[in-house]
């Protein structure tokens, strides 16, 4: 589009302005100009407009092709974001909650609400592996979280937090609410068909914490976990509730 001699984007009307330069004398002179100098200012004047309007039909062209591709290529950085995001922020193997991001969200809403939290672990889980494989043990996770997904109520957040470990954030949610639906999950474990080749199922042990606003992960974290400890030490395939989360009336862990 420049110029190669002065590189200036004014150069482009050179010619049209040559040419309106000449149609203005013949215009001004008309009186006594010849028929054949008019007819010839005419037809460059029509030439050089006509050029004009070549010109910038392509540019037009060319600018709205630049602004789709910069449409095209905003879009695209938008959904690497977005992939960037969900990937810092979620487990690869099952697409639950990684553990930073839980300790990130449970901290948050702590800030300003009451919150049980679920921890919950694989019995025997290293024996599948031994028996099976990895590959087995990792379609035991996806079906242990195809569980979770099936039972939460829509306020709870899964995430996976160790290689078979997984918690659930129950916002707004009472002690005993809380582990109504600990107790649903276990059953859903418990009596879901993981096809394991020697037909055997699989459990999981559960322990829950629940603590005002103003708390934080690790404190939750700390008590559900220990509570969990209980469950595995008490027989495993069973729910616990954290000594510190439980009414005066009910039986402390
Ligand atoms: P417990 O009932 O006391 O929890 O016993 P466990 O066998 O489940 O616990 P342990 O901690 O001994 O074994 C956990 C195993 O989980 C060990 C580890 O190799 C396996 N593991 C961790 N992450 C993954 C994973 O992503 N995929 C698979 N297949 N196995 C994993
Ligand atoms: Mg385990
Ligand atoms: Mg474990």
């Amino acid at each position: 589009m420049d110029s190669p001699a002065t590189g200036s984007p004014a150069d482009l009307f050179e010619a049209e302005n040559q040419s309106l330069l000449v149609a203005r004398a013949a215009h001004a002179a008309f009186v006594e100009a010849e028929p054949t100098q008019c007819r010839q200012a005419l037809g460059d004047l029509i030439l050089a407009y006509e050029r004009l309007l070549r010109e910038t039909r392509r540019l037009v062209r060319r600018s709205d092709r630049a602004e789709l591709e910069m449409n095209q290529l905003n879009t695209r950085l938008q959904e690497l974001a977005a992939e960037l995001e969900h990937r810092a922020n979620h487990d690869p193997l099952t697409g639950v909650l990684n553990r930073a991001a839980v300790i990130e969200l449970v901290n948050r809403r702590f800030t300003h609400e009451d919150l049980a939290l679920i921890v919950l672990d694989i019995d025997h889980f290293k024996r599948i592996n031994d028996s099976f494989g990895h590959p087995t043990g990792d379609k035991v996770i996806l079906g242990v979280v195809a569980c979770l997904q099936a039972v939460v109520p829509a306020t709870a957040q899964i995430g996976r937090v160790g290689g078979e470990e997984f918690t659930v954030v129950l916002p707004r949610q009472s002690e005993a609410e809380s582990e109504r639906v600990a107790e649903g999950l276990r059953h859903a474990i418990e009596t879901y068909n993981f096809d394991l080749p020697d037909g055997s199922g699989v459990t999981a042990s559960f322990g829950i914490s629940w603590a005002p606003s103003g708390g934080d992960f690790d404190s939750a974290y700390g008590l559900a976990d220990e509570a969990l400890y209980v469950a595995k030490r008490g027989g495993r395939n069973q729910v616990r509730i954290a000594a510190s989360s439980l009414h005066p009336l009910q039986h402390e862990v």
